[in-house]
C-alpha cells in the first residue's frame, strides 16, 4: 500500500516500460537469473495464453495431465487446438510414459501444474527435469501455488532453465502475495524461450505502470509474504488433522488447499456436503468429474475460518 500511495501522478501520464524492465531486474535478483530470463504478464493467465500463441500452431494439439487447471482446455479451445489429456495415477502423478504420449501426439506445448491443483501434490525438480528432458516440445510448469511449499524441501525448479531450454515456469502474485486484483504474473525460462514471447506475441503494454511498481515492491518485500506462507502451512497441517479425525482424509498437500475424500456415508457425500456448507456461507470446491466427485477441495483459511468449517462438518458427521 505504501508503494501504491507513493506512486506519483507523473508515472500515469507516461506509457509504462514496454518490457517491465524494473520488475524484471528485481525478479532476476530474487530468482538468481538474468532479467532476459523473465517476462512480465497481465496475470499468470496471460502467460498461459501467450505460451499457446507463441509455441503452438493454431489447431495443433496441446498436452495436459488431467485433472488440472480448468483454464487450459478453455484456452486450447480458443486456439482451435485439441487437448491431449493424460490421466494422473492414483497418487496424482503423471504416468511413466507421459512425455512419450505427448511426443507421439505431436504436442508442442504441455501444461503441468506443480504443486498440482486440485490435489496439492508436489513433483520434485528432478522429476520435472526428467519429463522436460523426454519431451520434444515446451513444458510449461505452472507454479501458481509454489510459494506454499515447505521450505525444508528446498524445492526450486528455476535453476533448470539454464540447462533445459524447453522449461517455461509460470509465477503469479495472485496467490502467494494476496494480489489477485493486481493482475500480475511472470514467466521464467531460458532467454531463448522468453525472447519470442517478449518480442513477438506479448502486447507492449499489457502490464501497466502501477502493477509493475507494486509487483516489484511485493517481490522486494517477500519476507512479509513469507510470514503468511508459513501461517498457511501451519493451518494446513492443523486443518488436515481435524478433517482426518472427522473421517475426511486429505492428500498430502504442498499448496494452500486440501483435497479431502468424502465418503458417501458422510452426510450423503461430497456434493451434499458442498451444498450444506454453502447454505452456511462456507465455500469449498466440488468438481463433478471423474476421480473428483467423491472429494472436496478446501482452501486453507484463517484459523477462525478453519475452526468454523471444522465445526460445521462436525455437526454433519455420522454418529
Ligand atoms: C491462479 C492460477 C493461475 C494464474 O492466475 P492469475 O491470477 O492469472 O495470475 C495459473 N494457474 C493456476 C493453476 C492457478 O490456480
Amino acid at each position: 500500500m505504501e508503494a501504491l500511495r507513493g506512486t506519483p501522478a507523473e508515472v500515469l501520464r507516461r506509457y509504462p516500460s514496454p518490457t517491465s524492465a524494473e520488475f524484471r531486474r528485481i525478479a532476476g535478483e530474487v530468482h538468481g537469473v538474468d532479467p532476459d530470463s523473465v517476462v512480465a504478464t497481465n496475470g499468470g493467465d496471460e502467460l498461459l495464453r501467450l505460451a499457446i500463441t507463441t509455441f503452438v500452431e493454431p489447431g495443433h494439439p496441446i498436452g495436459v495431465a488431467s485433472p488440472s487447471y480448468s483454464l487450459y482446455p478453455v484456452l486450447a479451445g480458443i486456439h482451435g487446438s485439441p487437448v491431449v489429456s493424460s490421466p494422473l495415477d492414483e497418487d496424482w502423478r503423471p504416468s511413466a510414459d507421459f512425455a512419450k504420449q505427448m511426443n507421439r501426439e505431436g504436442v508442442a506445448l504441455t501444461f503441468l501444474v506443480n504443486p498440482h491443483a486440485p490435489s496439492g501434490t508436489l513433483l520434485s525438480a528432478t522429476e520435472i527435469a526428467d519429463i522436460a528432458g523426454a519431451l520434444n516440445g515446451v513444458l510449461l510448469v505452472d507454479e501458481a501455488y509454489v510459494d506454499f511449499v515447505d521450505p525444508d524441501l528446498e524445492h526450486d525448479v528455476v535453476p533448470l532453465v539454464r540447462e533445459q531450454d524447453n522449461i517455461l515456469i509460470l509465477r503469479t502474485l495472485s496467490k502467494g502475495y494476496s494480489l489477485a486484483g493486481l493482475r500480475f504474473g511472470y514467466g521464467i525460462a531460458n532467454p531463448s524461450l522468453i525472447e519470442p514471447i517478449a518480442t513477438k506475441t506479448r502486447d507492449s503494454y499489457s502490464v501497466d505502470a502501477i502493477a509493475e511498481r507494486l509487483a516489484a515492491a511485493a517481490l522486494k518485500h517477500r519476507d512479509a509474504a513469507a510470514e503468511t506462507w508459513s501461517t498457511v502451512r501451519g493451518e494446513r497441517g492443523r486443518l488436515a488433522k481435524a478433517l482426518e479425525r472427522l473421517g475426511l482424509p486429505c492428500v498430502a498437500s504442498q499448496s494452500n488447499f486440501l483435497l479431502a475424500a468424502v465418503p458417501d456415508a458422510f452426510a450423503g457425500g461430497a456434493e451434499m456436503v458442498y451444498r450444506r456448507l454453502k447454505e452456511q456461507g462456507i465455500l469449498v470446491r466440488f468438481f463433478p468429474q471423474e476421480g473428483l466427485r467423491h472429494r472436496l477441495r478446501i482452501t486453507v483459511g484463517t484459523a477462525e475460518q478453519n475452526d468454523r468449517l471444522t465445526a460445521a462438518l462436525r455437526s454433519m458427521a455420522p454418529a
